[in-house]
């Protein structure tokens, strides 16, 4: 299973990584603003992730890391 942690205070709430996803995992937090006064990224189903990156390649500002 594959391990993503998120720099949640610097996410910008663009969305690229939740539209990339090919398993729709990402959604922006509809709740909380970060210190940036954005809504960040998280995950909703870690379990179903399979670790193909696409998340944090597509971040422009490397927020997410994937471990595998
Ligand atoms: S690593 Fe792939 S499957 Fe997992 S959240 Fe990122 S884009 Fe989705
Ligand atoms: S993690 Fe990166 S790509 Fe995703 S919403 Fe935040 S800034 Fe945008």
């Amino acid at each position: 299973m594959a391990k993503l942690t998120f720099r949640t205070d610097l996410c910008k709430g663009c969305g690229l990584c939740v539209n990339v996803c090919p398993k729709h995992l990402l959604v922006l937090a509809k709740d909380k603003l970060n210190k940036k006064g954005h809504s960040p990224v998280e995950i909703t189903d870690m379990n179903q992730c399979i670790g193909c990156a696409f998340c944090a390649t597509m971040c422009p500002d490397c927020i997410i890391k994937v471990e595998k």
